[in-house]
């Protein structure tokens, strides 16, 4: 069995590095060596924990020229993607450390009239070693959205990237101990697919799996075993509908840069586009416009760079290819705009809607456009997806009223993808997109576990958990209740 693998350029097909595979024998060494360094990490306390946080999201910062060519390096996208990608991983660390108290602190309940002589509290207690598990298109945004927030929680991580993203995963780990001086709160492991399996069967309390929905499932199934809970972030098929009131030049420019920056290669990208046929031709217009002079090509020069997995343009020529013999038209570039490791801008327009172009998330630079003859439809063919992962909307009036009937875990009004930078709220989806949510009170929360603590304070006469309950007690409880209509608090 093979050892080490190798990290590869996408660009020019060159070894970056050559890293161990973890075995399985040494992953559970590192989960046995997370549940020493919880005591440490999680006796420091919120004041202590965010006092680290706080300089870990500053080192970020420091360093993120360093970071953002390494992950150049390693996924091909270009440094300017990079940096912004690695500034919001900075933000997010920093929400979570500076909030974490407030959202986690001891809530106090009310007893209810029957347990009036009770105070009720709900404590929240960090689940001990958690790990996270991450894939390579945003290798440092996307998996700190777990590692931060368990964290801050109190838990100890252990991280798997993606093969395709080693050396980015080692480098966060890195910064961190050398910001908290101390390297097993936050530990790496490198590997394949065997060694985020194995992690899944070491005893960790938890599994933050961010990465397609095929291998969520094996994910899950494993964790099954243990009842290990998982937080699923999987892929999307994300829809835009554009209203006839929308701002079109707006939501042309936006979507443009949705579906093609990083070489379509993002989960809450968009991927199919509904647009009002009243505004269609103009929309359409713009967007071909727009998409025309975007190139893919070196990241130092170009928009975006090539596909970082190289099978992957397989699947978006796949897409194409099926999109246009079921009758879609190619409005610009098609089967020929793949070229080599680079994929060109692809915009397809109406495209029957079980085509793999609109059933399967692509990953790559390509957009659908669908003309609908209402907002309705719009909502039902966004809605009829195996996906619900985010969603955008354009519209001056109807924004809200859409977004509400969307069945997905984010919607975007008049913007896209804004709600990944927002820190104060969940990110995640439903359906085939997942379940469990990351940034937000509750991405720290799902780090957590409820402890309630019910104190007698003094004692009741009416004694209900007793054998000396009377007849009398219990026709009392239910009159109180009847007159009280169910109410006790
Ligand atoms: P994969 O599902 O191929 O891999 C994700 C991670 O799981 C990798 O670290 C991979 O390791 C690991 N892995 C593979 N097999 C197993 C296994 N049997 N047990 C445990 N872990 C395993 O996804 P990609 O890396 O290709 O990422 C792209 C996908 O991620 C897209 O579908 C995209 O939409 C989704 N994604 C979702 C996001 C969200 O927040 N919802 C954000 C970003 C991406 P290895 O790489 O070594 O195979």
């Amino acid at each position: 069995m093979a050892k080490t693998f190798q990290s590869l350029n996408p660009l020019t097909g060159d070894v970056i590095a050559t890293y161990p595979i973890t075995t399985t024998a040494q992953v559970y060494e590192a989960t046995t060596i997370a549940y020493d360094a919880f005591e440490r990490w999680s006796a420091l306390g919120f004041r202590n924990r965010r006092k680290v946080l706080l300089a870990y999201s500053e080192a970020i910062l420091k360093e993120i020229d360093r970071i953002a060519d390494l992950v150049t390096l390693e996924t091909g996208k270009p440094h300017s993607d990079a940096k912004l990608e690695i500034a919001l991983a900075a933000h997010h660390v920093a929400w979570a450390a500076r909030n974490v108290e407030s959202i986690l602190r001891t809530a106090h309940r009310s007893p209810g009239l029957l347990m009036a002589n009770m105070s009720a509290t709900v404590e929240r207690s960090p689940l001990g070693a958690v790990g996270v598990i991450g894939p390579w298109n945003y290798p440092v945004f996307t998996p700190m959205g777990s590692i931060a927030y368990a964290l801050a929680a109190g838990n100890t991580v252990i991280f798997k990237p993606s093969e395709y993203t080693p050396g980015v995963g080692i480098e966060l780990a890195e910064l961190f101990a050398e910001v908290a001086g101390d390297g097993e709160f936050f530990q790496v492991i490198t590997g394949l697919g065997e060694t985020g399996a194995a992690l899944c069967e070491s005893g960790v309390k938890k599994v933050a799996f961010t990465g397609s929905t095929a291998t969520a499932k094996k994910v899950a199934a494993l964790c099954a075993a243990t009842l290990t809970p998982v937080i699923a972030e999987c892929g999307g098929k994300d829809p835009v509908i554009v209203a006839d009131d929308a701002n079109l030049s707006a939501a042309a420019e936006a979507t443009v840069w949705s579906a093609l920056s990083n070489a379509g290669q993002t989960c809450i990208a968009a991927e199919r586009v509904y647009v009002d046929e009243k505004v269609a031709d103009v929309f359409i217009e713009k967007v071909i416009e727009i998409a025309t002079n975007i190139h893919a090509g070196n990241p130092q020069s170009a928009h975006y760079g090539p596909a970082t997995m190289p099978t992957q343009n397989m699947i978006i020529q796949l897409h194409i290819k099926d999109a246009l013999k079921k009758g879609g038209v190619a409005a610009l570039g098609g089967p020929k705009s793949i070229q080599g490791n680079f994929v060109q801008p692809v915009i397809l327009v109406d495209v029957p809607e079980n085509s793999l172009a609109i059933t399967d998330e692509t990953f790559g630079p390509t957009l659908v456009i669908n003309r609908v003859p209402d907002m309705d439809t719009a909502i039902a063919l966004s809605n009829a997806s195996r996906y619900g992962l985010g969603a955008s909307v354009w519209s001056r009036r109807q924004g809200k009223k859409i977004a509400s009937q969307l069945q997905c875990g984010m919607v975007a009004i008049n913007s896209t993808i804004s709600f990944a930078s927002v820190a104060s709220v969940p990110f995640g989806g439903v359906k085939d997109s997942g379940y469990g949510r990351i940034h937000g009170p509750e991405g720290l929360l799902e780090f957590t576990y409820p402890r309630t603590v019910v104190r007698a304070r003094f004692k009741m006469p009416l004694a209900i958990t007793s054998f000396n309950r009377t007849e009398k007690t219990d026709r009392l409880i239910v009159k109180i209740l009847t007159i009280l209509r169910g109410r006790l608090s």
